[in-house]
């Protein structure tokens, strides 16, 4: 398929003749044309990047090497506590294979001096892991988050900011958390956030359903508060708040998040806000959830609110709802396979992309993979949804695709 056909095929997609199967057909080839046309475009320093993570997703205990050494070593009090650490990932899982033979020499190097001046190799260390994950973990400081949000603007691109950080264990880091993001939402330059309840409410209970909502509402409230204070104005002159997406962790969260969410955006102060709610496919609840989160935002609107957002993902808590569920002896709450959730997935897309649910529900497609994307990307014109089916990506996993 050439550049100049791709068009023709949305064109053809539009004309709405195309079965589901015929459907699934095209977005193969599409899938190959835009990877075709998007490697050739790749720059050196992102094909290098993608060589390395190819390598990585190859080299089983270098991967959990690299986890375990993300996940903590940004951690310790002292850097003498974090040269213990290094060690002790290093004793466990060897140096990674997958890294350059320059980088495993340096890595090696680290290992012996780290013990003995863990003041000047750590630091070394924690900087070189930042520098490696500068491309999907932005830095939070103005003077370097700002000129990055610019540009993406300037592109085209709505960034939607995730504001990072440790699990919440207490009230204290939870409302520390919350005006974080409200910060964020005074920032000129952000207009779109994404925020998961468990970060700003630590005493989620689910034996007390009901005073757990209510409690979750009320942060939620200080967030919408915050969307609308600080709205942005378009070029019309017209204002338009800031928007709030709730995004999903544990499966434990999900009726909670949907619920505080429904009821917070009914109560008048909210009821013109349009916000967002993430759903995950791997969930067989989630396809319930949406059924119902989209007869109640057609009531909403038919009431004179506006619409809201779901943003449809696959999940990406596996491994910890695997865990939660072998503790207690108990199901997992995922679907056991891939296939089920990538069939639960295109359910999901279906019905996010008819046009009486999409009226009322805009609706974010977030995968990186391309046959899905491609799949939806046909499926939206089809249906004639493009204008309220939009794509969301990871900054830096897949920039050149997207
Ligand atoms: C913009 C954006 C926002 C996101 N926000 C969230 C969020 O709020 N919450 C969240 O949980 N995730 C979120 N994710 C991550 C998402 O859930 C997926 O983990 C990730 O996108 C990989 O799925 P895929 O469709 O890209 O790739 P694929 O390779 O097609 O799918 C991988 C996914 O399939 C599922 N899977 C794989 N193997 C199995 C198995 N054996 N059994 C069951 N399921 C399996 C898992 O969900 C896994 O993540 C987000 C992703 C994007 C791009």
């Amino acid at each position: 398929m050439t550049d100049s056909s791709i068009p023709d095929m949305m064109a053809e997609a539009r004309r709405g003749q195309w079965t589901d199967q015929q459907l699934a057909a095209k977005a193969v080839e599409l899938a190959e044309s835009i990877l075709k046309q998007s490697n050739a475009g790749m720059r050196g320093k992102e094909k290098r990047q993608a060589q390395q993570m190819e390598r990585m997703m190859n080299d089983p205990a270098g991967k959990a090497f690299t986890l375990a050494l993300a996940d903590r070593v940004f951690r310790p009090s002292s850097p003498a506590r974090g040269a213990e650490l290094f060690h002790y990932l290093l004793d466990g899982y060897g140096v990674p294979r997958y890294l350059s033979a320059a980088d495993r020499f340096a890595m090696k190097m680290g290992g012996r001096f780290s013990a003995q001046f863990p003041g000047v190799v750590m630091p070394m260390i924690t900087s070189q892991l930042r520098k490696e994950s500068s491309n999907v973990i932005l830095p939070a400081e103005d003077g370097k988050l700002r000129p990055h949000l610019r540009r993406r603007r300037k592109g085209g691109i709505r960034m939607n900011i995730n504001q990072l950080g440790e699990a919440i264990l207490g009230e204290s880091e939870a409302h520390h958390r919350l005006q974080q993001v409200v910060d964020r939402l005074t920032d000129k330059d952000c207009d779109y956030i994404s925020v998961k309840i468990s970060a700003i409410f630590s005493q989620i209970h689910l034996v007390a359903f009901e005073e757990t909502v209510k409690l979750i509402q009320e942060r939620l409230r200080i967030l919408y508060r915050a969307a609308i204070t600080n709205a942005v104005t378009l070029p019309d002159g017209s204002r338009k708040p800031k928007f709030v997406n709730l995004d999903m962790e544990e499966y434990r969260d999900l009726h909670l998040t949907a619920e505080a969410f429904k009821r917070t955006l009914m109560e008048d102060e909210f009821m013109q806000l349009e916000a967002g709610i993430v759903l995950q496919a791997y969930l067989p609840d989630s396809w319930e959830e949406q059924m119902k989160l989209c007869a109640w935002a057609k009531e909403r609107v038919e009431q004179g609110g506006a619409r809201i957002k779901i943003r449809l993902v696959k999940g990406a808590n596996l491994a910890m709802e695997k865990v939660e569920a072998s503790m207690h002896g108990w199901a997992q709450a995922p679907y056991g396979t891939k296939a089920q959730v990538d069939a639960n997935y295109k359910r999901m897309l279906h019905y996010g992309c008819m046009p009486d649910n999409a009226r009322y529900v805009q609706f974010g497609v977030a995968s990186h993979n391309l046959f899905d994307l491609c799949y939806a990307m046909l499926l939206r014109e089809r249906e004639g949804v493009r204008d309220q089916v939009e794509f969301e990506m990871l900054e830096g996993m897949a920039n050149h695709q997207a």
